[in-house]
């Protein structure tokens, strides 16, 4: 079986950057879970599918037509054939993926189909429960977390940069709740697998967190 790194922990914690560096440097592929539970919500919204009819999601999920491609680091998506790369970045579709995250009918139908993204060399996979479902005989299972208050002033500066002027207070409020949601679930809930290493990296920058997870993958 080819080799893999599971990358989990809450949202905005810079597993997106992070796995997307590893992976280059690592020349392994990624998997960026969280786009297959968007790309499901942004199908259904698509299609008129209810955000709570299981069944029906389920099988938007298993049909779901998408093609990642890899150029220059960034990487498109496709769905049925279009660019959507944008379009599941949205608010909108990151809360109505939330939604379909917790239903466990769509985390089975999406279970194969991040299993076959296992290829040689090796695989990055980023996620939430990379090492404690999908991957569970990972031998490097790293859970990477910051406070919320660091996130939430991360986030602040990127939407600064992107224009957009947001108030942290609010943000950090989101960031809470969020964090409530994913850690409270039923199905799949955000918690550190039992072998992980846990990587704070509040006070890190992006380099010294590739840094340190490329010493631990040399052990
Ligand atoms: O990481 P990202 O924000 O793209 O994930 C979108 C949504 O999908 C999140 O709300 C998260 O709860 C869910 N998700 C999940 N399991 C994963 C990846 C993402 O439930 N492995």
């Amino acid at each position: 079986r080819a080799a893999v790194v599971t990358i989990d922990g809450p949202g905005g914690a810079g597993k997106g950057t992070i796995s997307r560096l590893v992976a280059e440097r690592l020349g392994w592929h990624l998997l960026d879970s969280g786009a297959l539970y968007r790309l499901t919500a942004l199908a259904a919204l698509r299609h008129g599918v209810a955000l709570d009819d299981a069944s029906d999601l389920a099988r938007v999920a298993v049909e779901l037509d998408v093609v990642f491609l890899a150029e220059g680091g960034e990487g498109r998506v496709l769905l049925e054939g279009q660019d959507v790369g944008g379009d599941i970045r949205t608010e909108q579709v990151g809360d109505a993926a939330s939604r379909v995250a917790a239903l466990p009918e769509v985390r089975t139908a999406l279970l194969q189909r991040q299993q076959t993204f296992r290829q040689p060399p090796g695989l990055v996979a980023d996620g939430r429960d990379m090492g404690t479902v999908v991957f569970q005989d990972a031998p490097l299972k790293i859970f990477l977390t910051a406070s919320a208050e660091e996130r939430a002033q991360r986030r602040h500066r990127q939407l600064r940069e992107a224009g957009v002027d947001a108030n942290l207070s609010s943000l950090l409020k989101e960031i809470q709740a969020r964090d409530a949601r994913d850690m409270q679930r039923s199905v799949a809930p955000l918690v550190p697998a039992d072998d992980a290493v846990t990587l704070d990296t509040t006070r890190l920058t992006i380099p010294e967190v590739v840094e340190r997870l490329m010493a631990l993958l040399a052990r």
